[in-house]
């Protein structure tokens, strides 16, 4: 190692090279030893198609803090990589690219991309299914590992050895078996059901793919005359166009006005069929009419309605939403345009009543934002009534802690109320469903491989299912299928259940609850003990971040240029759970400056270290095995311990546990804001400070002392404690400390390297009224214009201990403070004389020779009061601000909060002081 340690941190010259050491070492992989406690995590996969962004950069850097911290612990951590096949998304991506390659002169905007589109997906039917696969692998080679090469250089503690993807053989086989097995037991089934269809992707999607856009729409009021002429009734709808699929008008069977017509029957505009009036206690009384038109194939209540009064389902939309057969004179016409028309005949033929305004909440693909059409279909659906159970009850009996736990609660109300999901899709990329139909009987057979002949009549001509699986019922088998199941590995039997899942809210039910219930169902075990719901990342105004707006941070950007530490340093510091974090530069940047103290810092202590003579060096080395009561080689007892240094290990004692016990509850906000006050506040503003002259002669380089022994423990510890938040500077800094047994890394040390008979509460008080008595003094000084001289002060103490105190650290007091001397009165000073403040415990006169203007002290004064004053009202406006408030983090709030009792208590000393200066018989 380069012995020289660089004057200016640079993160770009040393988190590439850590990053391609660890995975060179391999030093994520666990141990093969089964005994070890474990610890595991099975990542949320990535797409294939994805680039990094910053949701990801917030839930790795949770993660990864969270694996680092546990490895730390002793544990055996498994962390697991994989990336997911992305069905929809990786087929349009190549369609999009084959049409790209065809069309190579058009603008990439939103209109040349829908033109590649089209074009792609005609080129894509054109080539047939197998050509198209081979585009798709192809282009997965090489565009497929984006996020992996992103990861391993941002420092993810993955274990790439285990490296996963949902369509690799293994996991296939997984897929296979899941299908087959729940085929047989009849929880997979097939059926003609209502859809959620795009047109333009040409396959169904769930309903959890459905986005739902608010628009201006109509309401139409139609006459449907009775089929004896005796008057008609009014019907409203928004779809006019699905009205020539109508097999029925339905009414409120408690609505007096229509009591008479239950039972009788209509003539359907436009195609003259006719239809029964019937009566049903779905139909809301107070829409529009009161009466409903049905259209059992194209709306999923009509549907419902159909099966309930045994009504026939004729399809008037097909599969590229243009009218079918059944639509008559309107056959062929897009859907659009048969609305229009079907309103035009309705107006024409006097049955058009009126049309009112009318918002509606229309279902858009989430992929392609066209317009999604309720339509029967045959698809593939599972059964979710009996899988949900368990998943139910495994949450509610806390087998699985939720975390933030109000999401426990819209887990359980959503798992009440499962549809059966659609599983099958119109695609080629992905899972293809391992079905075989025989034409010749009508058989269909499910299994494991292609059959040769038909197993009822033996006719050897089979067709295959083209459809394939939805991506999300190959994620549902992660926690146990990338482990080797089907198999009863030894990873399986090891690192099933897993210990946390950590996703965003967005794919809950997409992928958490499913999980849950695959895992019970093949596992009949929970695929984790814990779920952690991580916070959405936003700009500083906590708005989205989007494109349009451009308010996105490019986490590559950020990284690249103040260094992944101080980016990860930002978002574990901002990561409350449950409350989107207010994210900015400005924010990178501050944290930034945190990695420049502890470079700083590091570097003021090793190239000391350095300079010591040889043998010293290893007294030093030996000193930081961890083993005694300290956490540390016995040199020194903790009785002989100065106060300094049992108060710095007190805090490193305190700290270490409060960290513990944030990270344990996922309050990353607070655990990040401990190590982080504790190496500014603690380890450098003072207990460096107070060491200096027990370590170094001014201009002449480190004393050979056994303070150097202490404050590299502390300094060591603190990295340790940084390590899981900033794990590259961190690294780089241990690696340089003269230990007697170099390891490999400081990821595979302890945690915590304090041992619990460091806490100290006698020393931390003492310490802290030391720390009072020299910010007092500070403050005087300041306060009175005094700053480049050194005054002299009495202080006041009516408690002979704590007098004791000051004067046995009298020293470093008055080094720490700038001051001349100090008396000591075991009294109370008369806060009434000029120039004395008050404190609780001690109060405070100050001396000073230098002749003082008064006229210009007062002015100075009044200056300095106005000043304050402006301040003071800022902050207070501030916090009158139920909006900031509401929003800003606790650790905001709570600085805000501190600097108004600074402001005030300044305030009251500079009143006093005026006061003083007005009083004074010179004045
Ligand atoms: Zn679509
Ligand atoms: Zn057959």
């Amino acid at each position: 190692m380069d012995h020289e340690i660089p004057k200016v941190y640079a993160p770009e010259s040393i988190e590439p090279h850590w990053a391609r050491t660890w995975i060179a070492q391999k030093l994520y992989r666990p141990s093969d030893d089964a005994t070890r406690p474990r610890f595991c995590l099975t990542i949320p996969p990535p797409n294939i198609t994805g680039m990094l962004h910053m949701g990801h950069m917030l839930e790795h850097t949770e993660i990864d803090t969270l694996m680092r911290w546990r490895r730390m612990q002793g544990r055996d951590v498994l962390w697991l990589p994989g990336t997911d096949h992305a069905s929809i998304a990786t087929q349009l991506i190549v369609e999009q690219e084959i049409g790209r390659q065809a069309l190579p002169d058009l603008e990439p905007d939103s209109a040349g991309r829908a033109a590649w589109r089209r074009e792609g997906q005609r080129r894509r039917l054109a080539m047939g299914r197998e050509k198209f696969l081979e585009l798709c692998w192809k282009w997965k080679e090489q565009n497929g590992g984006t996020i992996r090469r992103q990861m391993e250089r941002l420092g993810a503690s993955c274990d790439w050895t285990r490296d996963r993807f949902t369509m690799d053989a293994a996991y296939s086989r997984a897929v296979l078996e899941v299908f087959v097995r729940l085929y047989r037991e009849g929880l997979i089934y097939r059926g003609k059901y209502i859809v959620n269809w795009c047109p333009r992707c040409g396959t169904a999607v769930s309903d959890l793919e459905v986005v739902h856009e608010d628009r201006p729409g109509h309401l139409w009021y139609v006459r449907y005359p009775f089929e004896d002429g005796s008057g008609s009734i009014s019907v409203a709808t928004t779809r006019p166009e699905t009205m020539l699929g109508d097999t029925a008008v339905a009414v409120n069977p408690a609505d007096a006005r229509y009591q008479a017509a239950i039972g009788r029957k209509l003539v359907l505009p436009l195609l003259k069929r006719a239809i029964p009036v019937v009566a049903d206690d779905f139909v809301d009384p107070k829409f529009g009419t009161g009466a409903v038109k049905v259209t059992p194939a194209h709306d999923p209540n009509d549907y419902d309605m159909s099966l309930r009064h045994n009504l026939p389902r004729l399809e008037v939309i097909d599969t590229a939403a243009l009218m079918t057969d059944e639509a008559g004179p309107y056959k062929g016409l897009d859907r659009f345009a048969a609305r229009e028309k079907v309103v035009h005949d309705l107006r024409e033929q006097g049955l058009l009543e009126k049309i009112e305004d009318y918002p509606l909440s229309v279902g858009t693909c989430q992929r392609c934002k066209t317009v999604l059409e309720p339509l029967l279909s045959t698809q593939w659906f599972m059964k979710m009534g009996d899988l949900a159970g368990p998943a139910i009850r495994v949450v509610e009996e806390g087998r699985i802690r939720i975390t933030p736990d109000n999401y426990k609660k819209i887990y359980l109300d959503w798992m009440g109320n499962l549809h059966d999901w659609c599983i099958s899709r119109q695609l080629w990329w992905g899972h293809r469903i391992p079905v075989w139909y025989c034409d010749a009987c009508g058989e269909v057979i499910v299994g494991h491989e292609a059959p040769s002949a038909c197993p009822k009549c033996r006719a050897d001509k089979l067709r295959p299912e083209m459809d394939v699986l939805d991506t999300w019922f190959s994620s549902a088998l992660w926690p146990f299928a990338t482990l080797g199941w089907p198999g009863q590995t030894p990873d399986l039997r090891r690192f099933y259940p897993n210990d946390l899942m950590i996703m965003g809210f967005d794919i809950l039910f997409f992928w958490g609850a499913r999980m849950i219930m695959m895992g019970m169902k093949f596992m009949n075990d929970v695929p984790f003990r814990e779920l952690y719901i991580h916070s959405l990342v936003r700009d500083a105004e906590k708005q989205k971040m989007s494109k349009t707006k451009g308010n996105v941070i490019d986490p590559l950007e950020v990284t690249e240029e103040y260094g992944t530490d101080a980016v990860r340093f930002a978002l574990a510091i901002s990561a409350a759970p449950g409350t989107d974090i207010a994210f900015s530069v400005e924010k990178i940047q501050s944290y930034r400056a945190f990695a420049n103290k502890i470079w700083n810092a590091g570097r003021f202590i090793l190239m000391n270290l350095e300079k010591l003579p040889e043998e010293w060096r290893g007294q030093l080395g030996e000193a930081l095995r961890p083993v005694s009561e300290l956490g540390f080689s016995p040199v020194s007892s903790l009785e002989s311990l100065a106060l300094a240094d049992r108060w710095i290990f007190s805090r490193l004692h305190a700290v270490t546990r409060k960290i513990e016990e944030a990270l344990a509850d996922y309050r990353f906000h607070e655990a990040a804001y401990e190590v982080y006050h504790f190496f500014w506040h603690e380890i450098c503003d003072w207990y460096l400070e107070w060491v200096k002259p027990e370590i170094t002669r001014p201009g002449e380089g480190p004393k050979v002392s056994p303070a150097w022994i202490n404050l590299a423990r502390v300094f060591e510890s603190a990295l340790h404690l940084l390590h899981p938040f900033m794990p590259f500077i961190t690294e780089e800094l241990w690696q340089r400390l003269p230990h007697a047994e170099p390891g490999n890394s400081i990821s595979l040390t302890p945690f915590n390297l304090v041992s619990e008979r460091a806490a100290d509460p006698v020393s931390e008080k003492q310490f802290e009224l030391i720390q009072d008595l020299v910010i007092s003094l500070r403050n005087a000084k300041a306060e009175m214009g005094l700053q480049r001289v050194k005054p002299s002060a009495q202080v006041g103490c009516e408690d002979l201990r704590w007098l004791e105190l000051f004067r046995s650290h009298l020293e470093t007091i008055l080094r720490l403070s700038s001051f001349q001397a100090l008396t000591f009165a075991r009294e109370r000073l008369d806060a009434t004389v000029p120039g004395v403040r008050g404190g609780p415990i001690f109060t405070l006169r100050v001396f000073h020779e230098q002749p003082v203007d008064q006229a210009a002290e007062l002015a100075r004064l009044q200056k300095e009061k106005q000043k304050t004053e402006e301040a003071l009202a800022g902050v207070k406006k501030q916090l009158e601000n139920e909006q900031f408030l509401a929003r800003a983090p606790q650790e905001v709030v709570r600085t805000v909060k501190r600097r108004r009792d600074e402001l005030a208590d300044q305030l009251r000393r500079t009143l006093e002081a005026i006061d003083g200066a007005s009083k004074s018989p010179s004045g």
